[in-house]
């Protein structure tokens, strides 16, 4: 896809998925916002009740502001992680607290960026597998945060996973068509069962959704894998932090966040993993 020598196609690389990873904070603090004002708007129309007038509220609209003091922040404070090193985590204006998700979620775009270029190049196959990447990353905070998966970003991944699948591997598709209906309906089942059984969810639809399009990015070989490492990462972080923090015993779990982690490996070394999985179970 590109002739750059790798002096500055590693850096570029690396920059832009800092830069997308700032982005996505964005995305995952709005989204979640910019959903609830929509529910509340649908749900006065139905109920009859007289509009609300909100400000415009969206990706773009209003700046970025600290959420103590809603001052604007200066575009040199909002670069990628050195923003927020430089102010070592406070605001300029007010030193109220500014959440570690902000590097963090940069790092981690950053080092996506760069996994994805380490294991498949500059190719359009790992353009389609970073952009997973980022969605995942995005959806796992916006799940702890606000124990949603939404529609608007688990569905487009989905189809995505087919398109992909379309373009690069067409003789796997039906793999992926297998994988994503699987994946769907082996949670969904669960979820009756459990519910049936004893009268709790265990789980929320949107872990369906997410599973489904992981299978349908993987197809259906790698679900028993992404269960398997999902819920065993799921079982040690849950026990740890309810260790460490007590007044999270008994808070449900999301396991959003740790089907997104178990996509990345398997959407980037599941095939080494794959036969290791294959040696140890046969
Ligand atoms: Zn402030």
């Amino acid at each position: 896809m590109t002739d750059l020598p790798p002096a500055i196609l590693w850096p570029l690389v690396v920059f832009l998925g800092l830069c997308l990873g700032s982005f996505l904070n964005v995305v995952i603090v709005r989204l979640p916002v910019m959903l609830m004002l929509g529910w509340r708007a649908e749900a006065r129309e139905a109920l009859e009740l007289p509009d609300e007038s909100q400000p415009r509220f969206n990706l773009m609209v209003p700046r970025s502001i600290c959420p103590s003091c809603e001052t604007p922040i200066a575009w040199h404070d909002n670069l990628p992680v050195i923003g927020w090193l430089k102010r070592r985590g406070r605001c300029a204006n007010c030193e109220g607290r500014i959440s570690p998700q902000y590097p963090l979620v940069e790092l981690a775009g950053g080092a996506l960026a760069l996994a994805v270029l380490a294991l498949h190049g500059p190719t359009w196959q790992g353009l389609f597998i970073f952009s997973a990447c980022l969605a995942l990353l995005a959806l796992a905070v916006i799940d702890l945060r606000t124990q949603l998966l939404p529609d608007i970003v688990t569905l487009p991944l989905l189809w995505a996973g087919l398109l992909y699948q379309l373009l690069f591997q067409p003789l796997l598709l039906s793999d992926a068509v297998i994988g994503a209906m699987a994946g769907y309906l082996s949670l969904w089942s669960f979820y009756w069962l459990f519910k049936l059984v004893t009268g709790k969810e265990g789980m929320g639809f949107g872990d369906f959704k997410l599973l489904a399009a992981l299978g349908a990015w993987l197809g259906w070989q790698y679900l028993p894998m992404v269960l398997i490492l999902s819920a065993g990462v799921g079982a040690v972080v849950g026990v740890l932090a309810q260790l460490a923090i007590p007044r999270l015993r008994g808070a449900p779990m999301p396991f959003g966040p740790f089907l997104a982690m178990a996509g990345w490996i398997a959407l980037l070394v599941g095939e080494p993993l794959m036969a290791l999985y294959l040696d140890i179970m046969l």
